[in-house]
């Protein structure tokens, strides 16, 4: 069975882009390119040959490296079928239902609109990895751009309903302005508090926060909580729909 090495790159302010290893048949993909030159410096000390970009949404900060790569490796580039017009050099156009080959390794596709029209999620399940783009970040989730409440909160829960064990890879270092945000809402919250600690801990020895374990994320993130009594309780929201539930805790964010 395949075992993907995954290597991660901070790039920009807070961006991470991820190096995607299958050493069985020697094929590497990138994950949202955010730029070229720090992903083929990378590749090329590593002595890995890209031969795939992963795309899960449109904006700058995740296709910026696209065509550069693809013009430097001959890769081929996937991306979202919703958003197939928007993304530079697309070859492949996938969605719910499609699965993504990386030599012996295979990631399942979901459609998870919200943060934009046409975001897309890959799950290696035999990997437990999630890249996830903007949709779902530790202790939070990606502003709702393009979408609704009822689309972003659906979206959630496809990527809720993942193994416990899976390991969630986002696209940026949001996780303490995140956490802030989370404790002033939940502020009794164990799970909450408990990961709050970790994350302090990590930030202070310079260190990523990601990726989280879905099974914290449950526990902890408020925008995976929007069926949660406790938290619509504290929102005053008590007999709200979780789709109010999750647009009141995205309104609040954006305000915070
Ligand atoms: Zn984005």
């Amino acid at each position: 069975m395949a075992r993907l090495v995954i290597d991660q790159i901070p790039v920009l302010s807070d961006n991470y882009i991820y190096l995607v290893h299958e050493p069985e048949t020697d094929r590497t993909a990138v994950v949202d390119p955010a730029e070229a030159e720090p992903v083929l410096q990378r590749a090329e000390a590593m002595g890995w040959r890209i031969t795939h970009i992963l795309n899960t949404h449109h904006h700058g900060d995740h296709v910026g490296g696209n065509l550069e790569i693809k013009a430097r490796t001959g890769c081929t580039i996937i991306g979202p079928r919703a958003d197939a017009d928007r993304i530079p050099g697309l070859d492949e156009a996938v969605g719910t239902g499609d699965t993504v080959r990386l030599g012996a390794a295979t990631a399942a596709v979901f459609d998870v609109p919200g943060h934009t029209r046409g975001h897309i999620a890959y799950h290696f399940a035999d990997d437990s990895a999630l890249f996830c783009g903007d949709t779902l970040f530790s202790l939070g989730c990606g502003r709702m751009f393009e979408g609704t409440p009822p689309q972003f909160w659906t979206s959630l829960q496809t990527l809720r309903a993942l193994p416990d064990g899976t390991r969630v890879f986002c696209a940026h270092e949001y996780t303490e302005s995140n956490l802030r945000f989370a404790l002033s809402i939940d502020p009794d919250n164990e799970a909450l508090k408990a990961r709050g600690r970790e994350v302090e801990r990590l930030r202070a020895a310079g260190l990523p926060t990601v990726p989280s374990i879905l099974a914290e994320e449950k526990q902890a993130n408020p925008f995976l909580r929007a069926d949660d009594p406790t938290l619509a309780a504290h929102l005053g929201l008590p007999a709200a729909s979780p789709e109010a539930v999750f647009a009141e805790v995205r309104g609040r964010k954006d305000r915070f």
